[in-house]
């Protein structure tokens, strides 16, 4: 299938529905943004003949083909007209995300101690596809605290303060978690690694406030000229890949006595109303606190390194998932709705006065976290009035090549040696891993982010440079 995009706008392309599309498809993006993105775009129509969508299928400025839904889509269905939830749509790694922390000192006060910092970061921080975690569990009641309280159970238990709880999104702990419908194999796999970061992709970076656009929103996240940061991202380990692979099962042996037909497998999904449809958000809220609680663990570890090895503290700026399904209020077709909101690879971005945020944060809107590589730049966003796709912006650069042919051009050593002669320390877990991710093998973050911006998804607040990475 061929899909048609017509430009409606700057940064707007539409899909008229056809077929068995029940709403258009609206991708926010620009015509390079969107070379190579055939398969995505097609996966966008695809998602518009999920039962009880509404208003649109769309698409951010980082999409990509991914399992099902294409990374970068939002979607919401309406469970009173038989709206369906999909595992598809919220990824393998469910509310893996970003958190932000901002330093008490500038860049040119780590210089010094940058290799002590990172030395101490180094075995601080678990990583790659082993065991291992900043946490050992002694039994299945830790573990379901976690399930259920998130963050909140971590701070509850010494690790981290109260005001932390008050920067993260649902302050820490997602309601509804239903630890019951977490599988035996997916608890196996998270009691070993709490508190860990994964491979590849996921990171703890520190870096620098390299510009600020907009220093009164800068002011009030905490964040300044030249400050030093630290960036987060992972999410929910193997527990929340195994959630995913036991739902996606469960709800393909049901799809037909539910009458649900969809036009690629991987669209799995059930109505949200339905006995494996809150099977699923229950384990995916499970799932999701504990990605939370992951970052906070490894937030904590990073403030021990930094305490003792710079004498700087860390204040938490924001943490917020980008790959979620949430029921949310929402204005569509002049009528509110409580709806099934769908976001994989794309980051909610809630905007000024909305009720959901911190109540310092209120007239400025949310801090959007968007991670570009380790090479390059990440940027601070916020939410603006109005926003579109249910508020939702990007969630980062955005892959353009596969692991492998990134792996082929570069070899990891080389791209330490780079990275170190321009002033980036690197402690990788392995040089296959770290070539996988070299910043050729992303888009543009800047391009993906002035679409963003472009297409009234968000507004920039920051842009942050890379000083250390250390690479899952
Ligand atoms: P994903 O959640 O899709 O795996 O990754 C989100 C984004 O993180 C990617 O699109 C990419 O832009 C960004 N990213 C991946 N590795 C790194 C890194 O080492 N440092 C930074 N700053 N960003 C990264
Ligand atoms: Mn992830
Ligand atoms: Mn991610």
């Amino acid at each position: 299938m061929t899909v048609h995009l017509a430009a409606e706008g700057p940064y707007r392309f539409r899909i008229e529905p056809t077929g068995a599309m029940r709403v258009p498809g609206v991708v926010f993006a620009s015509h390079e943004l969107l070379h190579g993105a055939d398969k995505a775009i097609e996966q966008v129509a695809n998602v518009a003949m999920l039962p009880g969508v509404v208003d649109a299928s769309y698409a951010m400025p980082d999409v990509h083909w991914g399992y099902g839904f294409a990374i970068g889509g939002v979607a919401a269905t309406d469970p009173r007209e038989g709206g369906v939830v999909s595992p598809g749509g919220v990824g393998f790694d469910i509310s893996c995300g970003v958190r932000l922390l901002a330093a008490d000192i500038d860049a040119a006060e780590l210089r010094p101690v940058l290799e002590r910092v990172m030395d101490g970061l180094d075995p601080a921080v678990p990583r790659g596809m082993g065991k291992g975690a900043v946490w050992h569990l002694p039994g299945r009641g830790e573990l379901t605290g976690i399930l259920t309280g998130g963050s909140r159970y971590a701070v509850e238990h010494g690790h981290g303060d109260e005001r932390d709880l008050l920067r993260c999104e649902d302050a820490g702990a997602v309601a509804d978690a239903d630890p019951g419908q977490v599988g035996e194999r997916a608890v196996q796999r998270g009691a070993q690694q709490v508190g860990s970061l994964g491979s590849g992709n996921h990171f703890l970076e520190v870096q620098r406030v390299a510009e600020v656009y907009d220093p009164a929103a800068a002011e009030a996240f905490g964040l300044r000229p030249d400050q030093v940061c630290v960036m987060i991202h992972c999410g929910s380990r193997g527990l929340g890949h195994q959630i995913c692979t036991d739902h996606v099962r469960a709800m393909e042996k049901q799809m037909a006595r539910h009458g649900i037909t969809v036009p690629d497998r991987q669209l799995a999904c059930a109505p949200v109303d339905s006995a494996e449809g809150r099977a699923y958000l229950g384990a995916m809220a499970a799932a999701a606190n504990y990605g939370r609680a992951n970052r906070q663990l490894l937030a904590q570890a990073a403030r021990q390194v930094f305490r003792r090895a710079a004498g700087a503290r860390l204040d938490l700026v924001y943490d917020v998932s980008h790959n979620l399904a949430k029921l949310e209020d929402h204005e569509v077709g002049g009528e509110r709705r409580r709806l099934c909101v769908h976001r994989k690879g794309a980051t909610r971005a809630l905007p000024p006065g909305h009720p959901d945020l911190p109540p310092d944060l209120r007239e400025v809107g949310q801090p959007v976290l968007i991670p570009g590589t380790m090479g390059t730049s990440s940027y601070v966003l916020v939410g603006v009035p109005g926003g579109r796709a249910f508020h939702s912006t990007c969630h980062g650069a955005g892959r353009v090549q596969s692991r492998h042919q990134a792996a082929r051009g570069v070899s990891g050593r080389h791209l330490r040696d780079t990275m170190e002669a321009h002033g980036i320390a690197v402690r990788a877990s392995s040089w296959r891993g770290l070539a996988e991710e070299t910043p050729d093998a992303y888009k543009d973050v800047s391009a993906v982010v002035e679409a963003s911006e472009g297409a009234g998804l968000c507004r920039k607040v920051a842009r942050l440079t890379p000083i250390g990475v250390v690479k899952g």
